[in-house]
């Protein structure tokens, strides 16, 4: 599906500056938020492209990645955008309170653990690693926790300071109008504390997170198919505050083959003969994924027959034991033309089988001859 260019989403043109981004979202995020429109899908579903278009474009690579390849470019790093409204939360968490002073959850918010975000890697492999399984090897970018601080985001045996803004507390009070809002401290993210400035970690620049690039084995089962999601259970993101990580989903392309057709879990090939061999019968050699195997054409194989290799298809992903099976299909080579011995031959079969075919033989002359004559 083709998504939609991010800047468009935003209403903001290429050379938009950090200021003129965070403007343009916040009033598209405003609008769209799910707590203004309960229950409209179609808001939400504008609210998460929003919210994706922003996320990339507020990072400075991923916003160089996306000018440069554009959507396939995220997606061959690995990423694959927020995957529902509550992780756009978790990492728009402080944004949204900055904006809108919502209050998710008190002043505890910042520190509840949370689950990382998962990830999508699009593997292609062949026709044939499908059938028989395969290992592969991958290679992307995820955000983890740093290990310098321990995503602390401070300088080891450093000792976190009382935030001055809310002394601890976590909050402060905004009088807006006739009301007075309770909102997250916007100084200390609602922690109670702040790090120093020389004991913020020069690894992570005080963000407890760090980019790394994974490289991984991929055991691909046998009998996987286009589209199959295979789940790697905590190689997403790193969780923030002692959350899970996320997981990973390679989602798998098969190739087409030239030779082989699949259908589920039978494999077709067709294989053309000359008629004389459907009528005599004979043994040929077919191709199947295993390589050559001499079958048996038995005398009397009509053209569209199938003679099944029985298990010698696709296996089973779930059973294992059980495979499909591998079937060619018969197709019927008429010559298009005989020699004169040939052509006796043939008359003289029709004639044993009583089978009209030649004019003067048969008296029924053709069309041609028909106007012509
Ligand atoms: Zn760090
Ligand atoms: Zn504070």
């Amino acid at each position: 599906m083709a998504k939609e260019d991010y800047y468009k989403l935003l209403g903001v043109n290429r050379e938009a500056s950090d200021s003129e981004l965070k403007k343009a979202y916040r009033k598209a995020a405003m609008k769209y938020h799910p707590d203004r429109n309960p229950g409209d899908k179609g808001a939400e579903e504008k609210f998460k492209a929003v919210s994706e278009a922003y996320e990339v474009l507020s990072d400075n690579k991923k916003r160089q990645i996306y000018d440069q390849l554009g959507h396939d470019g995220l997606s061959g790093q690995g990423y694959s955008g927020p995957g529902n409204a509550e992780d756009i939360f978790s990492s728009f968490g402080s944004i949204f309170e900055d904006f809108f002073g919502f209050n998710q959850g008190g002043s505890q918010r910042q520190q509840r653990a949370r689950k990382g975000t998962d990830l999508r890697y699009d593997l292609t492999i062949s026709f044939k690693e499908a059938v028989f399984g395969t290992e592969k090897k991958i290679k992307f970018r995820r955000r983890v926790q740093c290990k310098a601080c321990d995503g602390r985001g401070a300088r080891p045996g450093s000792v976190p300071q009382t935030c001055p803004t809310c002394q601890g507390a976590g909050q402060v009070r905004r009088t807006q109008g006739f009301f007075s809002v309770s909102m997250t401290c916007p100084t200390c993210k609602g922690s109670g504390t702040i790090i120093r400035d020389e004991d913020i970690c020069k690894s992570c620049n005080g963000e407890g997170i760090t980019l790394e690039t994974r490289e991984m084995n991929v055991k691909v089962p046998a009998g996987v198919d286009s589209g199959l999601k295979l789940r790697l259970s905590s190689e997403g993101e790193a969780g923030t505050f002692g959350g899970p990580s996320g997981d990973l989903y390679v989602v798998l392309n098969v190739e087409e083959d030239r030779k082989f057709i699949r259908d589920d879990l039978n494999i077709l090939v067709h294989k053309e003969l000359s008629f004389v061999q459907l009528a005599l019968g004979c043994k040929i050699e077919v191709e199947t994924l295993e390589g050559m195997e001499n079958i048996d054409i038995p005398a009397g194989t009509q053209h569209g027959d199938h003679i099944k290799l029985k298990q010698k298809g696709v296996p089973n992903l779930r059973s294992r034991t059980n495979r499909g099976d591998f079937l060619v299909e018969v197709r019927a080579n008429i010559p298009k033309r005989l020699n004169k011995e040939q052509r006796e031959t043939l008359v003289n079969f029709a004639k044993l089988s009583n089978i009209p075919v030649e004019k003067d033989k048969a008296g029924t002359g053709s069309f041609f001859q028909k106007i012509f004559e």
